[in-house]
């Protein structure tokens, strides 16, 4: 049996602190992982610079000048993490045999390469890399992941408990993957949906090497939020729901406060009025925000946006270089 090619591929967004120890660590690895015969000579390490404002593009096109193992993908703007993952990972298709996506910082042990590589030569399309312990993050990082975790499971979102964007893919799940053509990419959210043959290896995750994280809190919660829209219309059903159990409620009230008003006692209850007035404001407003929030969503499908523009792909493999 033939050794396939693998492309690993590593978005990069404002890196140029972690690149060059990344590139060379990766670098080590492939170059080892070739010599004995696990993968083939024509593998590749693919950085894509998610139109970084530093330096990253100038490292990567370095890397791919000093060394045929290195790729570059280059973005024409930023388009977060999931869309820039996702453009490594059509550009390299053409070429590779299986990918393993990773983090720039190299927080994902790429020990476990070896690991999910064995995985797929017994059968495994996918394989997913999933920490083992999140002792690297701080508490209130860990309870929030959980919860969220929880809460995607909640609202019938089949996710990977512990699963960040380490990954085995092969040509099939690619291809199987090229078929989804959201704009509101949520990858954790739509491999699983692929089905096709799966397996699990196990990592410690460990601090990132250099920089800061790329999700603050913010851009944390808004990718948490976008992760449960763009999975599940649960949320929008809950409203009508608790729509439901409100006017039920209200009736109740309604029959009991005309029950009172013949027996002559006529409620004076300004207060309940008006904490039932904001109360009621408040959840309308929210329900709107909800369907709002899934009307933009339409809006953003519909308009069938490219969700990225590759500029240039540097690539040994590549015919004709663009
Ligand atoms: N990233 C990206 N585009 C962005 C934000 C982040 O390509 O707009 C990349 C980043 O360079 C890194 C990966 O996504 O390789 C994960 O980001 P980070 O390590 O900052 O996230 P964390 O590990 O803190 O969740
Ligand atoms: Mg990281």
């Amino acid at each position: 049996m033939s050794v396939p090619v693998l492309y690993l591929v590593v978005p990069c967004y404002n890196e140029q602190e972690v690149l060059r120890d990344t590139a060379e660590k990766l670098e080590q690895k492939l170059t080892r992982l070739i010599d004995v015969g696990g993968v083939d000579a024509k593998s590749r390490i693919a950085f894509v610079n998610d139109g970084s404002r530093d330096n990253t593009w100038e490292l990567i096109r370095q890397c791919t000048e000093r060394s045929p193992l290195f790729s570059g993908i280059n973005l024409a703007h930023n388009e977060g993490h999931q869309n820039a993952l996702l453009a490594g990972l059509m550009t390299v298709l053409p070429h590779a045999d299986v990918t393993i996506s990773m983090d720039a910082d190299l927080q994902d042990d790429i020990h476990a390469i070896d690991l999910m590589l064995e995985k797929h030569a017994a059968g495994a399309n996918i394989v997913y890399g999933v920490r083992e312990n999140r002792a690297s993050d701080t508490f209130l990082k860990r309870f929030t992941a959980e919860s969220f975790y929880r809460a995607m499971r909640a609202l019938g979102a089949d996710i990977v408990f512990n699963h960040a964007d380490f990954r085995l893919m092969d040509r099939r799940a690619l291809t199987a993957l090229a078929e989804y053509p959201e704009v509101n990419l949520f990858l954790r959210g739509i491999v699983p949906m692929i089905g096709l043959s799966h397996e699990i290896v196990y990592y410690t995750r460990k601090q990132r090497l250099a920089g800061d994280s790329k999700y603050p809190w913010r851009r944390m919660a808004s990718f948490a939020w976008e992760g449960v829209t763009s999975l599940s219309a649960r949320p929008i059903r809950m409203i009508s729901q608790m729509g439901m159990f409100i006017s039920f409620i209200s009736g109740l009230m309604l029959i009991w406060s005309i029950a009172r008003h013949f027996v002559g006692e006529t409620i004076v209850g300004w207060t309940s009025l008006v904490v039932s007035l904001w109360f009621l404001g408040g959840l309308i407003l929210l329900s709107i925000g909800v369907i709002g929030e899934y009307v933009a969503k339409i809006y953003l499908e519909v308009k069938r946006r490219p969700r990225y523009l590759v500029q240039e792909f540097i690539d040994g493999n590549a015919r004709g270089k663009k």
